[in-house]
Order: structure tokens, then C-alpha cells, then sequence
């Protein structure tokens, strides 16, 4: 399974890569090392063949997202393996262990992994990282493993998360994260480091309409706090989470002009530099007929700051609708 989809992966994780390093030249630098680290690690994977039991060690790792090491080994035990799974997974190079926590050792690798299991497998390992979380039964991570492992709809697990979702939002999550945010700007401000931030267009549980005012409101936040260059990115969906919550209402996929009213909506808070994130802009939904002409206008925005008059479409009829 692995040699199969092997040289998809190497090419999907060069993709990705050239991706990260249109994002920023710092950011591009700090990955250019790791990736060349993936790639070994990758063809370790290939090379030393790993024994099913380890390759499922490395599946369990992947999927449980938290590294819980005493979790992991219950799910595993349960198909039948053991700890010397788990160590020959390491000894490939592919996790390691410390403590009571077992990480992939790299993001990417953990996605690659994840990726390479394909649907029936994956939905196995996180309904057997459920189970192990037995003695959590109705606890978030619980809940979030079953409806990972199930196939359609999981009720408990729906309504579960939904509560856990409604608890945070009550405790002011959101606030914890502005303060979390604040105290790494602070930190960076006082060791003479640029922030850059990432302000994401179309988060899930963000209603669609209000979406490209959060948006901007967030990145006005970013500037406030110091930020000297921000990147919109649209949310993208394909990893199977988002589709979830799409068919549950609370993601929809944000389209070109929602991305356009956003860069619009931070072009006045020059000199801080705001750029639209254009990677795969293609998926986005738009009119076909303008869609070429109005991501060369992003692309000018990008550059020049603009700003600079919506284009017109006589097809769709009307300033750039969605
Ligand atoms: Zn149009």
C-alpha cells in the first residue's frame, strides 16, 4: 500500500512545499530543512518495509491527535500489537516517543501518513483510539475519534461535540485566544522579531455573511498588536473534517468575492502589508467568466496595495457577485 501511493505523496509533499514557500521567505526557510527530513524519513518508511503491526503503530500515532501514548498503546493492543511496535516504528524514524507522548516527527510526515491509510483504515484506527478512550466515554476526545471512525453521521457524537463547542464559547475561548495572540506579539515586539500573521477567510462556525467582516476585523486586530505583514487565507476543504461540518451547517466554503471584499476591507490599514493567499484560488466558487480577470486584480492588489475598482462583469451582471 505504501510503495503504491508512495511517489504521489513525494510529489504531493513537493507541491505543498512550493506552496509554504510562496507563503513567506522566513517561514520557507525554517521548512526548507524539514521537508528534506520527511523525505528521508519517507523513504525509510519504503525502505525498511515497515511490519504491518508498525505501520499501525504509526496510523494510531497519526490519528491520535494529542500524542496520548497510553491511548495509543490501548488501541493498538486492542488489533493485537505491542510497545516493540511502537519502537520499530521509531527505530525507522518515522515517531518518536518521550515521556508519556508519541509524536510523528514531523507535521507533514503525520499527514502523509494519515493521507496514505486511506478512508477504511484511518476510520478503524480513530474508532480504535475511541474505544481506548473508554473510561472518557461522552468526553470531547472521545466523541471527536467516534465521529472520525463512523461512517455517515454519529448522533452521540454530533450532539457531544456541538455541547463541547457551545461550553467553549461560553467560557470565552475566543477572548483566550486574543490574550494567547497577545502575549506572542508582546514576546516578538520585545525580541525584535516582524509578525506575520495568518487571518483565515470562511473559518467553520463563522456564519457565511459575517464571515469577511470577522475577517477583517481580525486582521485590523493583527495590525493593532504590530503585525507587519498579514496573508488572507480562504479555509479549503479536502481533509474530510470540513466537508463534515459543511454537511452539518456549519461550514461553507468562502467564495472569490468574499475574498475580494476582505483584501478591499484591509487595503486601509497600509503600511502594514495585506496580501489575498491566491494558492489553488481555482476551487473557490466564482462566476467563470470574470474569475481569470478578478484574480489578476488580486494578484495587482498583492504587489500594489492598491486600491483599485472591482472589476465588471456583464455575465455574472453585476461588481464581482459571488
Ligand atoms: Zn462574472
Amino acid at each position: 500500500m505504501i510503495s503504491r501511493s508512495f511517489s504521489t505523496a513525494l510529489e504531493r509533499l513537493a507541491q505543498y512545499n512550493a506552496y509554504l514557500e510562496k507563503l513567506g521567505g522566513r517561514l520557507s526557510h525554517e521548512l526548507r530543512t524539514p521537508v528534506t527530513v520527511v523525505r528521508s524519513s519517507l523513504e525509510n518508511l519504503k525502505m525498511a518495509a515497515l511490519p504491518e503491526e508498525a505501520r499501525w503503530a504509526t496510523l494510531l500515532s497519526a490519528c491520535s491527535t494529542d500524542g496520548d501514548l497510553a491511548c495509543v498503546l490501548r488501541a493498538l493492543e486492542a488489533r493485537g500489537g505491542s510497545p516493540a511496535d511502537l519502537e520499530a516504528a521509531e527505530a525507522a524514524g518515522v515517531l518518536e516517543m518521550g515521556g508519556d507522548r508519541v509524536l510523528i516527527t514531523h507535521p507533514l510526515l503525520r499527514a502523509v501518513v494519515v493521507e496514505l491509510a486511506g478512508g477504511r483504515e484511518r476510520r478503524a484506527a480513530h474508532r480504535l483510539l475511541g474505544e481506548a478512550l473508554g473510561d472518557e466515554e461522552g468526553g470531547e476526545r472521545w466523541a471527536w475519534h467516534r465521529a472520525q471512525g463512523a461512517i455517515g453521521p454519529d448522533e452521540p457524537a454530533a450532539t457531544a461535540l456541538a455541547a463541547f463547542a457551545a461550553r467553549a464559547a461560553d467560557r470565552g475561548a475566543a477572548a483566550a485566544a486574543a490574550a494567547g495572540f497577545d502575549r506572542a506579539a508582546g514576546f516578538l515586539a520585545d525580541h525584535d522579531v516582524d509578525l506575520r500573521v495568518f487571518v483565515l477567510l470562511g473559518a467553520p462556525y463563522v456564519a457565511p455573511e459575517e464571515s469577511v467582516e470577522w475577517t477583517v476585523r481580525t486582521a485590523e486586530y493583527a495590525a493593532r498588536r504590530g503585525a507587519t505583514a498579514i496573508a488572507l487565507i480562504p479555509v479549503r476543504g479536502g481533509n474530510g473534517e470540513l466537508e463534515r461540518l459543511e454537511s452539518l451547517g456549519h461550514f461553507a466554503p468562502p467564495s472569490l468575492a468574499q475574498l475580494e471584499a476582505a483584501l478591499d476591507g484591509c487595503l486601509g490599514l497600509a503600511p502594514v502589508a495585506v496580501a489575498a493567499d491566491l494558492w489553488d484560488l481555482d476551487r473557490l466558487p466564482a462566476c467563470a467568466e470574470c474569475r481569470p480577470r478578478r484574480i489578476e486584480r488580486l494578484r495587482r492588489l498583492n504587489v500594489t496595495g492598491g486600491p483599485e475598482p472591482r472589476v465588471v462583469c456583464p455575465a455574472c451582471g453585476a461588481l464581482s457577485a459571488a
